[in-house]
């Protein structure tokens, strides 16, 4: 019997203690989206203030919907996290395939690549966004040699 071809390097109590961080996380954030919904409104017992309050409550419903967004991002992060976990992908790189270690995992939970991976692609994103001189510069310099 070999028990060693399985990819998740993840011992069983480590991958409890993150899904419990990532469930306790999507709680967090579950009840917060709730929460900022309904009583957030200004009461009506002061008024005298109109014109103030509707520039106030433009404003904080602006910063409430980019705030919302990116929660909301967030959240569909940390339900994907969970979906993972369940079909025992989690801790694995979606680009390379190796092992995401739990210190990474520890500090952010939602990741999805491996350090290495990461640091290339945002490399890349770098490289993107100075322009594709360099990279098709790169790739050309067979005729030297
Ligand atoms: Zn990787």
């Amino acid at each position: 019997m070999s028990t060693s071809k399985k990819k998740v390097q993840l011992t069983k109590k480590q991958l409890k203690e993150l899904k419990e961080t990532v469930q306790a996380e999507r709680e967090r954030l579950t009840n917060k989206l709730n929460l900022d919904h309904p009583h957030h409104t200004i009461n009506n017992s002061d008024s005298g203030k109109d014109e103030v309050d509707s520039a106030n409550d433009d404003i904080l419903r602006r910063s409430e919907m980019r705030f919302a967004t990116r929660e909301g991002f967030y959240l569909k992060k940390l339900t994907k996290t969970l979906g993972l976990m369940d079909n025992e992908e989690y801790g694995i790189c979606e680009d390379c395939g190796s092992n995401i270690s739990f210190t990474r995992l520890k500090a952010r939970p939602t990741s999805t690549m491996c350090i290495g991976c990461k640091e290339e692609s945002e490399r890349n994103e770098m490289q993107n966004y100075h322009g594709r001189m360099s990279k098709s510069l790169g790739k050309s310099v067979s005729f030297s040699s």
